[in-house]
């Protein structure tokens, strides 16, 4: 089974972003005593339905890093339906997230719908939400993650 990870920041917090076992996951490492993985966000590669890479270098005060957007079906899989993922590198992700969905469909027996999967570069312009640090783009009145209302 194909597997691929890298460094990767999800809402503000340093990880690993790992592709393991049909699964994308979100691991983050923390404890003072006993460092200890957490899984902290498992996206079945079945639910992906597109990806794309925001490039937002217009981050207020930050040096930004492209953004890696899963979109997931909401029906595989609850939760929201959009997950950002900053990486340094994000094509191999593509590439990886793309062999892992194919290779996926080539074991099920029964047919499956071709994924879309499409990639899309736009500049987009964000900037850390001030309760939860999460990237927000201006645009937003509130923010995504936590619901915090955001100051014009
Ligand atoms: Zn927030």
């Amino acid at each position: 089974m194909l597997s691929y990870s890298s460094p990767a920041w999800y809402r503000g917090n340093p990880g690993v972003l790992e592709l393991e076992n049909g699964q994308l996951k979100f691991v983050t490492r923390s404890g003072l005593v006993n460092r200890k993985d957490y899984v902290t966000q498992s996206i079945p590669l079945k639910a992906i339905k597109s990806m794309n890479v925001q490039r937002a270098n217009k981050i207020l005060g930050m040096v930004q890093k492209p953004i890696l957007v899963v979109v997931v079906d909401t029906t595989e899989m609850s939760g929201i339906p959009r997950h950002e993922f900053q990486v340094d590198t994000p094509e191999p992700w593509i590439t990886a997230i793309q062999s892992g969905m194919a290779s996926q469909s080539a074991e099920t027996t029964h047919s499956s719908q071709p994924t879309i999967v499409k990639e899309v570069v736009r500049e987009i312009v964000k900037y850390p939400c001030p309760y939860c640090n999460a990237l927000i783009e201006v645009t937003s009145s509130k923010c995504p993650f936590c619901g915090a209302p955001q100051k014009k």
